[in-house]
């Protein structure tokens, strides 16, 4: 034993077998002795089983690492212990090895079968047992290695295919948030965040689109509408921002119900409108729809604090396949909006070619009237005010006109609507304010007259509203020196119509500075009588459409006396403009009126013709 031992000793234990625990199962004492000695002996912890039984208890109780077992054994033998064993998940990994005295093929076969790993035959051979137990421990553990290598190999391959289904879902919802900010950057870009209708770079867009289908396929037609809205400034100015933003809103709705899903409605800017129509053969069918949207817009709007009446003017151009280009289409629907506004807005205009060139001529008028300022190509001429008690002089209005290089003088009537409307006008105004005050200041001290002449000015609703108009006329009284009683500020109807809020702070701080306020070309407008009242300007100037029929029996006529009555009951100066004859001044005076100006009197004459005029003080 004790050489065995020695002989045995050095190959054993380099894989700490004596840790490893052998479960020996035989019904017969003497060979599981024998098995338990030689096996302790090499240092494996042993437990024993002397039927199967009692095997598969110990088995459940610690898991063996190895089991050898006896095939011959009553009740239960060696085989169908084993089929047990590989029946249950617990224990079918454990290596078993036979162990017979029948050392026949059959058997080994069936051992094999049952699920054996190997076999031992009785009787024993010391080295035979300790190698096979030796062998079947290492090929266990190099499969628990296997298997354990495996394990972590399927675990780093699942982490890793986690982390990378993980970084693909990263990647994919940076994508779809980038084409989500994509797709909110376009819509930004080609909409009006106010409406959230298309604006103008995507209604060209669209207009390029069905220009060039109308190229392709003959009968593919279409219509441009240019609407602009009437008076929309008044409800901005008088009922604020926010409720013109609202009003907005509601037109872009309304318009929107009113078309079919493939005409595209844009809102280019401001008031503005445009709307591509597909499918129009005839001018007729465009204008049957602008019709439509004119009749709709009539009705009122309910917002949320004000019932709102708005206009709207609409200019058409239709889609003809030899237009050269998708922006002159655009372009003309505009000039033809243009003349509806002209032609008294809340109505449509189809654009025809002749209209271009007259388009271009006020282009053309516009930008000469750009190099005019520029190059003070203005004049003030000054048309005197006669008081009709005394007969004299008391004053003047200037008007403005344009010394044109090559065309001559231009008269206002020409040049200030475009003045106006390309915002050059509070400029002129200003100029006009500016000469004025400084002739008045020479003449006053020149004629040194117990009544001082006056000077009017005329006031666009431009320079009315602008904000710092008032400190504006401070500097130029104090620069010339004059009595701001002597300056009278003309403005029509209509600025004091649009500006109302403003129009009395106005005429207030004019109270104030003792600047005179004249309402001028009364009865052409709203010729409303009680917003004398509630804007108590110090003149009225009675247009001279009124005046001009004093000498017949007209129905204007008969109005005249009425006005000057009001006004003059209110605490206001009347002045009846366009006096042409005498029986004008004859009939004027009997009603009372307060002064006149007309050509009976002098045209607008330039200042050294209208101070030779003052010298000679004359008399009518
Ligand atoms: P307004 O302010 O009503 O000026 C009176 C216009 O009537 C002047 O026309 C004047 O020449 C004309 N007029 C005067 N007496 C008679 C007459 O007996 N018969 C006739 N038929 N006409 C007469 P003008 O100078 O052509 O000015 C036209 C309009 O242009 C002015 O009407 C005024 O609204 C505007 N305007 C003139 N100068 C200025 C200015 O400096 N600034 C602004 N914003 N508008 C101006
Ligand atoms: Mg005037
Ligand atoms: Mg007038």
């Amino acid at each position: 034993m004790l050489h065995l031992q020695n002989f045995l000793s050095p190959p054993i234990n380099p894989m700490n077998l004596e840790q490893k625990d052998i479960l020996i199962v035989d019904d017969t004492p003497m060979n599981l002795r024998y098995l338990t000695r030689i096996l302790t002996e090499q240092g494996f912890q042993v437990r024993k089983a002397l039927n199967g039984q009692m095997a598969l208890t110990a088995c459940q109780t610690t898991l063996p690492d190895l089991i050898l077992l006896d095939i011959m054994m009553p009740e239960m033998d060696g085989y169908e212990v084993c089929q047990h064993l590989k029946a249950d998940e617990k224990t079918c990994k454990i290596p078993v090895i036979f162990l017979s005295a029948l050392d026949d093929v059959l058997d080994k076969v069936k051992a094999f079968n049952a699920g054996g790993v190997d076999y031992i035959t009785k009787p024993f051979q010391f080295e035979e047992v300790i190698i096979r137990v030796q062998t079947h421990l290492k090929l266990r553990d190099a499969e628990q290695k296997i298997s354990q290598m495996n394990e972590e190999l399927e675990q780093r391959v699942h982490e890793r295919t986690q982390q990378l289904e993980q970084a693909n879902a990263e990647l994919q919802r940076e994508i779809r948030e980038r084409q989500q900010l994509q797709t909110q950057l376009l819509h930004i870009a080609l909409h009006d965040p106010l409406t959230n209708l298309p604006n103008r770079a995507l209604f060209m867009e669209r207009l390029a689109a069905a220009f060039q289908e109308a190229k392709d396929h003959a009968g593919c037609d279409f219509a441009v509408l240019f609407l602009d809205c009437d008076r929309f400034k008044v409800v901005n100015d008088s009922l604020g921002h926010l409720v013109g933003d609202e009003l907005l809103i509601a037109i872009a709705r309304r318009l929107e119900s009113m078309l079919t899903s493939q005409d595209i409605l844009a809102r280019l800017g401001g008031d503005e409108f445009a709307i591509l129509l597909h499918s129009i053969q005839e001018s007729h069918q465009a204008a049957q729809v602008a019709e439509k949207i004119l009749q709709q817009l009539s009705q009122p709007f309910q917002l949320s604090r004000y019932e709102v009446f708005i206009n709207a003017s609409i200019g058409i151009a239709i889609g003809a396949t030899d237009s050269v280009k998708p922006e002159y289409l655009l372009r003309d629907a505009d000039t033809a909006m243009y003349r509806a506004k002209a032609q008294g807005k809340g109505r449509y205009h189809i654009f025809d070619p002749s209209m271009h060139q007259q388009a271009l001529q006020s282009l053309q008028l516009e930008n000469n009237l750009r190099r005019a300022i520029e190059r003070e190509e203005f004049i003030v001429y000054y048309q005197p005010i006669v008081s009709l008690k005394t007969g004299k002089i008391s004053g003047f209005e200037s008007l403005v006109r344009w010394q044109h290089p090559t065309q001559g003088m231009i008269s206002p009537a020409h040049f200030i609507p475009v003045a106006e409307e390309i915002g050059l006008i509070a400029l002129i105004d200003l100029w006009v304010l500016k000469t004025t005050c400084m002739q008045l200041s020479r003449w006053q001290t020149h004629l040194q007259w117990s009544e001082p002449l006056t000077g009017s000015v005329n006031l666009s609703s431009r320079l009315f509203s602008e904000a710092n108009l008032l400190e504006t006329i401070d500097t130029i009284l104090s620069q010339t020196n004059i009595n701001p009683q002597t300056l009278k500020l003309e403005i029509t109807e209509s600025v004091m119509m649009e500006n109302q809020k403003l129009t009395k702070y106005i005429i207030e701080e004019l109270k104030n500075k003792k600047i005179k306020l004249c309402i001028d070309d009364f009865g052409t407008g709203y010729s409303s009588l009680s917003y004398l009242e509630n804007f108590p300007a110090d003149c009225l100037k009675i247009d001279q459409s009124f005046i001009k029929h004093l000498d017949q029996n007209s129905p204007k006529r008969k109005l005249v006396p009425g006005i000057i009555n009001i006004a003059q009951t209110i605490g206001m100066e009347v002045i009846a403009e366009g006096v042409e004859k005498a029986q004008h001044l004859e009939s004027l005076r009997t009603l009372n009126c307060d002064f006149g100006q007309g050509y009976y009197f002098a045209k607008p004459l330039d200042s050294q013709s209208f101070f030779t005029l003052l010298e000679t003080t004359p008399t009518w």
